[in-house]
């Protein structure tokens, strides 16, 4: 099996990128491209999420990353699928992306999804998620995947029962500074992509997740077969 779709997720933080990504890649032969996972973790606390640039990455690092997981992805053989958890973050790495999936990906299908909701929801998302320290070991202690909180407590892990806290970087001033950037490099990422041929697809993500998780597999579908 060689990699044949690609799906990078993009959208502002809290819009529910993480959550999907998980559901997508939780499909047969489908896996989840997460940059922080590949970067090496001296990298991460040195790029950390000041206010001034938040979780900014150079390319060479990005490359390097890509190169790997790709590599090792193609050789494994067991992939088909890959979701991109909001990434490519700017045209430069739309470029680098596509450059590297036509070396180790060669006639890999591109579909991009950009999920939106209305600003209130996306307060609220960004306002009640939560993080598990303890079920996510992030080297630079800044998990980041949303945490299922336990129906007896919802202040507690589901998984773990440990104590859930907020993402640090939805802290009230780290959130607009991660919003007004994502703003700004959305139209260069968006037409990065248009300047290969390859369409931004919107999506509303405000439906319950399992609407929008079958919403998108039929894009993806009916975008894939067309070649
Ligand atoms: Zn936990």
């Amino acid at each position: 099996m060689s990699l044949a779709v690609a799906i990078p997720l993009l959208g502002p933080p809290a819009v529910g990128k993480s959550t999907l990504a998980i559901r997508l890649g939780a499909a047969d032969g489908c896996a989840v491209f997460r940059l922080r996972a590949h970067v090496p973790p001296a990298r991460l606390t040195a790029t950390g999420s000041s206010a001034a640039s938040p979780g900014w990455m150079d390319d060479v690092t990005v490359q390097a990353a890509l190169d790997g997981y790709l590599d090792q992805t193609a050789r494994a053989g067991a992939v088909r699928c890959v979701v991109f958890d909001n990434f490519p973050g700017t045209s430069a790495q739309v470029r680098l992306l596509l450059a590297r999936l036509a070396v180790h990906a060669i006639g890999c299908v591109v579909v991009p999804i950009e999920l939106s909701v209305d600003p209130v929801t996306l307060l609220r998302r960004a306002v009640q998620r939560r993080v598990c320290h303890r079920c996510e070991r992030d080297p630079a202690h800044d998990p980041r995947l949303p945490a299922q909180p336990s129906p007896q407590n919802p202040q507690r892990c589901a998984q773990c029962g440990g104590v859930l806290h907020p993402r640090r970087g939805d802290a009230p001033s780290l959130r607009a500074a991660r919003l007004r950037r994502y703003r700004r490099e959305a139209v260069g990422v968006r037409d990065a992509f248009g300047a290969a041929g390859v369409e931004v697809i919107r999506c509303d993500g405000s439906a319950d997740i399992a609407e929008t998780v079958a919403g998108v597999s039929e894009l993806v579908a009916t975008r894939s077969a067309r070649r």
